[in-house]
């Protein structure tokens, strides 16, 4: 173990997501360097933009994470941990974890968000989700499988078998549906000659009036004929009640029958914010001042999708953006709180937002302008391409990416299902 607090104020950083891990190279680069300390339960970063092409054969998994220690590899005043964080104690400083409990002078909170079920009966226990990697394999290969075993069946089952609901019509839903239409029509199709393209099913089932529905009605719609155009069946003002394993069953009295239900209908706070339950706000996320600090604790700080941020009337999305420009903030307020100035207030500046439904597809919202087609298209690959962290990884994304659109061909057609593991030897 390093010698992090041995001399200088501790910070501790829980989650080496967007915000996090934005917070601690800013620290890290900070004059004097603080002594940071970086919790997270994976070894690796994800980029969760990229997750439903892990999930959809797009991309292999390792494409869309790096190593932490990597990242810090620089940085001799950043030290990295892999350890589950259970809670905090505010009132002694100190963070509990697998590993025991560990103190700090200055406390940074990203966690990030987990999926919510918003209490749906049946829906945790029967459907697929995408918050991180282990869940984007596990879809993909309950996606190949289903695949395998349809090609099997008498053709009078194979519809029945290839029914695939996704249920959320954001940014999540769209990108997923859009994807497994594709995957589904354009590339198993080949490796699948007996299967016929209406042997599959995609359905899209969102409770509101449309699709995306941050962007602007221009977009929406944009997006939603270009997933019709995918053969996607999309159902709107269309709420589910509960889900049993015969299917989904909607308010209105409607059941739909699935082999394969994917739940992208949102988020909530990361479970780390119950520690934290006297400064409730929506989604389960923490309140916290404009300058990010806890009201009653000015050395802890909560950011990314754990935290609530009000501007002006609005709450700010649970967005990556978002996440990364408090990290910088929350780093520069803990810097300044060490030189004993006083932290400054957060400000969010919103550079667009953009979705991408299939090949040649895309809708980007950014101040005045509006794109949807191929052009937004071009600008998703460019700019998830620049975001993604390592010069190896950009190299093998955009060699998957050419690939797939030169040969209608996903590089990462194969079902690894993970092995027992010898229980003796797991410590
Ligand atoms: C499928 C998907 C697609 C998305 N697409 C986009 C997009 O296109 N554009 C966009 O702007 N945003 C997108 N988002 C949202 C974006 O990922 C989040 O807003 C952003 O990651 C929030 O950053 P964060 O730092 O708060 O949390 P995260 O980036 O989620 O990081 C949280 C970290 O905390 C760790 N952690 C959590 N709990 C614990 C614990 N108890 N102990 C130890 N470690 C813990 C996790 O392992 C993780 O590394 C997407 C999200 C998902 C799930």
């Amino acid at each position: 173990m390093g010698s992090i607090g041995a001399d200088g104020p501790r910070v501790l950083i829980v989650g080496a997501g967007f915000g996090g891990l934005q917070a601690a190279l800013s620290l890290a680069r900070a004059k004097p360097p603080a002594q940071v300390l970086v919790l997270d339960r994976h070894t690796y970063h994800t980029f969760t933009p990229l997750l439903y092409q892990v999930a959809t054969a797009a991309l292999e998994a390792e494409q869309i994470a790096y190593p932490v220690r990597a990242i810090f590899r620089r940085w001799p005043n950043v030290e990295c941990r892999v350890t589950e964080v259970s809670g905090v104690d505010l009132v002694s400083r100190l963070v509990q974890t697998d590993g025991g409990a560990i103190p700090y002078d200055y406390l940074i909170l990203a966690a990030g968000s987990v999926t919510s079920f918003f209490g749906v009966p049946g829906v945790a226990e029967t459907s697929y989700h995408l918050r991180d990697l282990p869940e984007a394999l596990a879809l993909r290969n309950r996606l190949l499988t289903l695949f395998e075993r349809a090609a099997e069946a008498p053709e009078s089952e194979r519809r029945t078998r290839l029914n695939l609901l996704v249920v959320g019509g954001g940014p999540t839903g769209v990108e997923l549906a859009g994807a497994i239409s594709e995957l589904s029509r354009e590339i198993l199709a080949h490796d699948f000659p007996g299967l016929r393209p209406e042997d599959v099913g995609v359905t899209l089932i969102e409770a509101g009036g449309r699709l995306l529905a941050p962007f602007r009605p221009r977009l929406c719609s944009a997006a939603l004929s270009a997933l019709q155009q995918r053969g996607v069946k999309v159902l709107l003002r269309s709420q589910v009640e509960t889900v049993d394993r015969k299917g989904v069953h909607l308010t209105d009295g409607t059941t739909i029958e699935t082999s394969l239900l994917m739940w992208a209908a949102g988020v909530r706070a990361a479970d780390l914010a119950r520690s934290l339950t006297s400064y409730p706000a929506s989604s389960g996320r923490v309140s916290v001042l404009p300058t990010l600090q806890l009201p009653d604790y000015p050395e802890v700080y909560v950011i990314g999708d754990m935290a609530e941020v009000r501007q002006g009337t609005a709450v700010l999305p649970m967005l990556a953006p978002v996440a990364i420009q408090e990290g910088r903030q929350a780093a520069n307020n803990v810097v300044r709180q060490i030189a004993g100035t006083p932290a400054r207030p957060f400000r969010y500046i919103d550079r667009g937002t953009m979705a991408t439904i299939g090949r040649s597809s895309a809708v980007v919202q950014a101040g005045p302008l509006s794109l949807a087609g191929f052009s937004a298209w071009v600008a998703w690959l460019t700019l998830h391409l620049v975001e993604l962290i390592g010069y190896r990884n950009r190299v093998l994304v955009l060699v998957n990416w050419a690939w797939e659109y030169l040969f209608f061909q996903r590089a990462v057609r194969v079902v690894v299902e993970p092995a027992e593991r010898p229980r003796r030897q797991d410590a």
